[in-house]
């Protein structure tokens, strides 16, 4: 271990941000607490194994999906309890955004533990950084619901909201989605951010109604964070605005 670089900290829960495509995402941060901590809890320890493997580590792992609500997080706190350093880790990305990791940094910080993030990749900052809507101001909202009239509601309900709308959408609903924001936003951009970081990515930019014409085409496969543009453009502070 590099003597500069303090050693991890007994009883805490490093939450481990890992690629979301590109597998050169991996910070050698992320890399350093993999390999120095007692246990990586991983959402599907399969999944998370390869990518250990293709970093030449080995550990061991313990699933935080596979229990019952109750349980869930139980074993992670017992290790934790027991001093141990726990490395948290999703399928991809941040832990915590729209994903099971949040239920666990709940359960920890409840119980008195440290968390500490491991930044890294995250499909929302990845969308909405390259999307060229405004960055200023948005409102994070995730996955919809599936049932159509909650769906329906929830985007009512975010008519004034300030700023960009970020969202993220399975490759099984996209085009509902789309439908859905041609209806009630049909005036604003829109970007479709595919398959971020790897080979076919791609940003489909334009009114919904236009990248409906698209999904027509072609089908839209892949992963997607889902950017819809605020009702008036964000405005940018000038220096005219500056009071003396
Ligand atoms: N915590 C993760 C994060 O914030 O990076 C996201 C976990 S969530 C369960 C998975 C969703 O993130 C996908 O359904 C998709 O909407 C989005 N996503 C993840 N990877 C992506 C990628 N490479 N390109 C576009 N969207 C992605």
């Amino acid at each position: 271990m590099d003597a500069a670089l303090p050693p991890l900290t007994i009883s805490t829960l490093y939450l481990v941000a890992t690629p979301i495509g590109n597998l050169e995402d991996i910070t050698l941060r992320a890399l350093r607490v993999l390999r120095e901590c007692d246990v990586v809890a991983a959402e599907d320890t399969r999944h998370s194994g390869q990518l250990l493997k293709h970093f030449g580590i080995s550990k061991p792992m313990l699933s935080y999906f596979q229990f019952n609500e109750a349980r869930r997080s139980e074993e992670i706190i017992e290790r934790l309890r027991r001093g141990e350093k726990v490395a948290l880790v999703t399928d991809a990305g941040s832990p915590g955004i729209s994903d099971p990791g949040e239920r666990v940094v709940k359960a920890a910080v409840a119980a008195g533990f440290r968390v500490e993030a491991v930044t890294g990749p995250c499909a929302l900052v990845a969308g909405l950084t390259a999307s060229g809507l405004a960055t200023d101001e948005f409102h994070f909202v995730g996955f919809l619901p599936h049932k159509s009239g909650q769906r329906r509601n929830k985007l009512e309900s975010l008519r004034t909201t300030a700023g960009t709308l970020v969202f993220y959408e399975s490759p099984y609903r996209i085009e509902k989605l789309l439908g859905e924001l041609n209806e009630v936003y049909p005036d604003r951009d829109v970007v479709l951010a595919r398959e971020l970081t790897k080979r076919f990515e791609e940003f489909l930019r334009g009114k919904p109604a236009a990248l409906l014409e698209i999904a027509a085409k072609r089908s839209l496969k892949g992963e997607f964070v889902v950017l819809v543009g605020g009702a008036e453009p964000a405005r940018k502070k000038t220096g005219s605005e500056i009071l003396p």
